[in-house]
C-alpha cells in the first residue's frame, strides 16, 4: 500500500522541510517532499496531520523496563506490552538494558532478551498486530563496574572485566550486544574493551571513577560513549577533571543524559548539551518497569525498588527512573533552550549513530524505515507511525 503523509512541516531531523509529503510503501520511505514543488501522488491515500510536525520516531538505548516489565524477568511473550506502551511515548526502538545480576542469570536474561529479538524480527516481515517498539540489541550494563561507583548495582555480583565473561554474555545473547557499559580503570578492562569494540558493539564508559588519563585511553582502545553522563562517575573537579573531563571534551564520545530534572539539575543539564553538542548528545531514560505506572515497590533486575513521586531508589540510592523519552525531549527544549528540531534529535539520530544504525533509523530519508511521530509543536506524542502504520 502506497501512503503519503503530510502535516505542517518535517524534521529529518538535520533539516526542516515546510508543507512536507513523506511518501511510504511497504514500510519504508519513499520519497520526502515539499507540497510547494511536488503533487501528491493519485494513486496514493492521504494522510493530513494539519498543523503537527512530523519527525523520526525515538531510539531509547538505556532503558531496563516500563509498564510493569522489567527486561531481564520479562517472558518473550510479555515483551510485546512493552513495545506498546513504548510506542505510546514516541519510541520505535530501544535497547533492552541488563543491569548486574549473578553470571547464570545474566546469562538466562541474555538468552531470553535474544528470543524477543529474534521473534520480534520475524513478526516484523509479517507487519501484522498492533503498533510496538522493537526491540532492536542489548545494552549489558553490568557486571564490569567501579565498586565506588556501582549506584544500585549489587556489590557482591560486580565482575572483573574478562574476554572469557564477555565471550560467555556475547553466546547467551547470540551476538545480539549491541552496547556495553564499563569502567575502564577495572583491571583487564582495556582487552574487553578492545574485543567489544572489535565486534562493533559500542564501548560506553561509565560506573566509573577513573581519571582522564584512563578514560582517554578507552577511547583509544575503541570505547565511543559514555552512559549517563555524571551519574555513577567520579565527580568534576576542576584542577583534576577524571572522566568527566573526558566525557565532556573528547568529540570521539556521544554521551548520554538522563533528563528528567531529579538525575541532573537543569542548569547542569544545560551544560551538557553545550558540551556534547547537538551531534553528540544523547537522551536515554535509563527507565525501570515502574515507569507508566502508580507508586509502589517494583524490580529491576535483582534489585528492589521503592518509587514514590517520580523518584526511584534502593536504600536511598537512585535506581533508575520513571522517565519517557517524549518528556526528555520536551525537557531539553526547556532545560536547555533547544529547539524541538534539535531536542529531537538528540533521541533520533544522535542514537542511531551511536549504535551504527545511522543508514535506516532515527531519520526521516528516502529508504528508511518509515517509522516516525507525529508531534505538536511542544513535543507532545499525538501519533506514533511504525513501519508506516498507525494513524
Ligand atoms: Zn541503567
Amino acid at each position: 500500500m502506497k501512503t503519503t503523509f503530510t502535516a505542517s512541516c518535517l524534521y529529518t531531523p538535520t533539516e526542516e522541510i515546510p508543507h512536507p509529503l513523506l511518501m511510504v510503501e511497504d514500510g519504508r520511505i519513499t520519497e520526502i517532499a515539499s507540497r510547494s514543488g511536488k503533487e501528491v501522488p493519485g494513486n496514493a491515500v492521504l494522510v493530513d496531520f494539519g498543523d503537527a510536525v512530523l519527525a523520526p520516531g525515538f531510539l531509547d538505548i538505556h532503558m531496563h523496563g516500563g509498564a510493569g516489565l522489567d527486561v531481564m524477568q520479562a517472558a518473550p511473550s510479555d515483551m510485546p506490552r512493552l513495545g506498546q506502551f513504548l510506542a505510546t511515548h514516541g519510541v520505535v526502538g530501544y535497547f533492552p538494558t541488563t543491569v548486574t545480576a549473578s553470571l547464570d542469570a545474566t546469562c538466562a536474561a541474555l538468552e531470553r532478551l535474544a528470543d524477543a529479538i529474534e521473534a520480534e524480527e520475524t513478526r516484523g516481515a509479517t507487519n501484522g498486530g498492533p503498533v510496538q517498539a522493537q526491540a532492536l540489541g542489548i545494552h549489558l550494563e553490568g557486571p564490569f563496574l567501579s565498586h565506588k561507583r556501582r549506584g544500585v548495582h549489587p556489590p557482591d555480583l560486580l565482575v572483573a572485566p574478562t574476554v572469557e565473561v564477555f565471550e560467555r554474555f556475547w553466546q547467551a545473547a547470540r551476538g545480539h550486544v549491541s552496547m556495553m557499559t564499563i569502567a575502564p580503570e577495572l583491571p583487564g578492562a582495556m582487552e574487553v574493551i578492545a574485543e567489544a569494540a572489535r565486534r562493533h558493539v559500542l564501548v560506553s564508559i561509565g560506573h566509573s571513577d577513573a581519571d582522564m588519563a584512563t578514560a582517554q585511553n578507552a577511547v583509544n582502545a575503541g570505547a565511543r560513549h559514555a552512559t549517563h553522563t555524571f551519574n555513577a562517575m567520579r565527580p568534576l573537579d576542576h584542577r583534576d577533571p577524571g572522566i568527566l573531563g573526558e566525557v565532556l571534551g573528547d568529540d570521539r564520545l556521544s554521551a548520554e543524559i538522563i533528563a528528567d530534572g531529579i538525575h541532573v539539575s537543569p542548569p547542569v543539564v544545560k551544560l551538557f548539551l553545550r558540551a556534547k553538542g547537538i551531534e553528540r548528545a544523547v537522551l536515554i531514560t535509563d527507565s525501570i518497569s515502574a515507569t507508566g505506572m502508580p507508586d509502589g515497590r517494583y524490580q529491576l533486575g535483582p534489585i528492589q525498588v521503592d518509587v514514590k513521586d517520580g523518584t526511584c531508589t534502593s536504600n536511598g540510592s537512585l535506581a533508575g527512573s520513571v522517565l519517557t523519552l517524549d518528556r526528555a525531549v520536551r525537557n531539553v527544549t526547556q532545560f536547555g533552550c533547544w529547539s524541538l528540531k534539535d531536542a529531537v534529535r538528540a533521541a533520533t539520530l544522535n542514537p542511531a549513530r551511536a549504535v551504527g544504525l545511522s543508514g535506516n533509523r532515527g531519520v526521516l530519508a528516502c529508504g528508511a524505515e518509515a517509522d516516525f511521530n507525529v508531534l505538536t509543536r511542544t513535543g507532545e506524542v499525538v501519533k506514533t507511525i511504525v513501519r508506516g502504520r498507525g494513524f
